[in-house]
């Protein structure tokens, strides 16, 4: 009887292909962009009719990727620097029970073409491949609440990086600015926020990584606070 069975009515088509580099909130990078494509009985234009008057929704959407890995009632939050822990309901960690998630991105547009319909959002912080369980309008009245305070998490994340960029990484972005708008900006954005783990932040020396955003492999390093974007190249 408490069972409840929840079926996606789109799936987000996002730049971010793994986890790692996401941010952990939404809006925090713009040029984050994202198609939300509606499926079988919702692909219908009539489902958003009206939506257009809104800058901004929320989307309320299935932890795909980590939901059959558990959840537990204390987590680690990464902005106490995994140091600390906090009551999974007091955070917005994704190992949570029912695995459900929510992100008030920007609209940016309405779509119907050839049978699909789909929103254009930017802003988002969702994996490739997210399935979307509602979506409502943001409603600025009611849903803004500029006094609330908001605990150990009551300010933007700092983003001590400064990051730069190799002259092939410069010229990849140049060359491939009809596919990828914004890419050397949306990169340097994604690196700036520090997606390393909790762990490293703290290591001393070079460090190497590699992520995944489109179909692109993006290569940086960094030296204390200084990242570098090496190469970045098409997945083979
Ligand atoms: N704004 C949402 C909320 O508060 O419910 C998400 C916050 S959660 C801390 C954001 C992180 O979720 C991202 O950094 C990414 O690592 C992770 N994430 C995004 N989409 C996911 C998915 N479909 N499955 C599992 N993890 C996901």
């Amino acid at each position: 009887m408490n069972d409840y069975q929840l079926s996606p009515i789109a799936f987000i088509e996002s730049p971010y292909k793994q986890k790692f580099a996401i941010p952990r909130q939404p809006r925090l990078i713009p040029e984050a962009k994202a198609k939300c494509k509606f499926v079988g009985e919702f692909n219908r234009e009539e489902f958003v009719r009206g939506i257009e008057d809104f800058s901004h929704v929320w989307l309320i959407f299935r932890f795909h990727e980590t939901v059959d890995k558990g959840w537990s009632p204390l987590v680690r939050p990464p902005r106490l620097g995994g140091n600390d822990k906090k009551g999974v309901f007091a955070t917005r960690a994704t190992f949570r029970p029912n695995g459900i998630g929510m992100s008030a991105v920007k609209l940016e547009g309405v779509h119907y073409e050839h049978g699909q319909l789909w929103l254009e959002l930017s802003g988002i912080d969702l994996l490739d491949g997210t399935p979307i369980l509602d979506i409502k309008p943001y409603l600025p009245y009611s849903d803004s609440l500029p006094n609330a305070t908001a605990g150990f998490a009551d300010t933007r994340p700092e983003t001590p990086l400064v990051v730069e960029f190799a002259d092939k990484a410069i010229a990849f972005c140049e060359n491939n600015s009809a596919l990828y708008p914004e890419l050397q900006s949306f990169i340097e954005k994604v690196l700036k926020q520090d997606p390393r783990p909790a762990y490293k932040k703290t290591k001393a020396g070079l460090q190497e990584y590699g992520m995944s955003l489109f179909d692109l492999n993006i290569k940086w390093q960094v030296i204390e606070s200084d990242v570098t974007v090496l190469e970045i190249s098409k997945n083979s």
